[in-house]
């Protein structure tokens, strides 16, 4: 909950407020009390039962086996009503039939999690051959993907816009869409350089498609960077290419540098080349 990250809590609520949806937020322990003060902060006397059904859950992660929920409604003025203890069987904090969202805990001088986004599996449209059967691509492909992904029944009913009905087997085994294994984005800021870090955290994002990843020091700063439990820019480099992300980006820069951010983008890019040098400042 430190302000350069949290701040961020007003924006959401600001724009998700007259919608009627559902924002869950994760967090490790002290996440609930977090929300419940800034939802405190705020007026709601215009807040009653007719408002939009806009609701806030706040899952607290105990940083071990479970993950304790409560929820904040707009149309109750944001008051707490405890939702109760979920066990844990995995680090897999949120379960979805296309994805799930796995988290660790990383040590920042106080815990901090970083989190793995894997989908499922990954469904493509061929172009090529969706022309070949003169079939129109639009929102209808979205839900033929959903019932992949889902492995629904070959002989389910595929309406198409402007076509006859088609069997979903009958574009399966035309190859109209192609699988693969699902994407792994991972993000991972706020943490020190120590090797107990490191280990969680290259095992999380190891061979991800995406890494995003605080290196917001130049390497002429690593004792500042240190001092401050954070990463330099080359030493995030270092990480990616430990981790053999396909593709790695460094974020959460220093406003120090503001203007100069091409040299940790260098920076991190020599780190990324050289590879992990072990080296550790804790
Ligand atoms: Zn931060």
């Amino acid at each position: 909950m430190h302000m350069d990250h949290f701040a961020g809590f007003d924006r959401i609520l600001r724009l998700l407020l007259n919608r009627t949806a559902e924002l869950q937020i994760f967090g490790p322990p002290g996440l609930t009390d977090a929300v419940e003060a800034k939802l405190r902060s705020y007026t709601w006397n215009l807040l009653d039962e007719t408002s939009e059904d806009f609701s806030i859950i706040a899952a607290e992660w105990n940083l071990k086996d479970e993950l304790t929920r409560s929820r904040f409604k707009a149309r109750n003025k944001f008051a707490r009503d405890p939702l109760g203890v979920e066990a844990l069987a995995s680090r897999r904090l949120l379960m979805e039939p296309d994805f799930h969202v796995e988290a660790i805990e990383l040590d920042h001088g106080i815990p901090c999690l970083a989190f793995a986004f894997q989908e499922s599996l990954r469904v493509n449209v061929h172009k090529a051959r969706l022309d070949g059967l003169d079939l129109p691509v639009g929102p209808w492909l979205t839900g033929v993907k959903q019932l992949v992904r889902s492995h629904a029944d070959p002989g389910t009913i595929i309406t198409i816009p402007g076509r006859r009905d088609m069997k979903l087997g009958d574009l399966l085994s035309a190859k109209v869409l192609v699988t693969g294994p699902g994407e792994r984005i991972c993000y991972a800021t706020d943490l020190a350089f120590t090797e107990p870090n490191l280990s969680r955290l290259l095992a999380l994002a190891e061979e991800s498609d995406y890494l995003f990843i605080e290196g917001g020091f130049l390497d002429e700063d690593e004792d500042i960077a240190a001092s401050r439990r954070h990463l330099t820019a080359s030493q995030a480099g270092n990480i990616a290419a430990a981790a053999r992300a396909a593709r790695s980006v460094p974020m959460h820069f220093s406003p120090r540098y503001l203007g100069r951010e091409q040299l940790l983008l260098d920076e991190f890019q020599k780190g990324l080349t050289a590879g992990l040098a072990i080296r550790f400042s804790g």
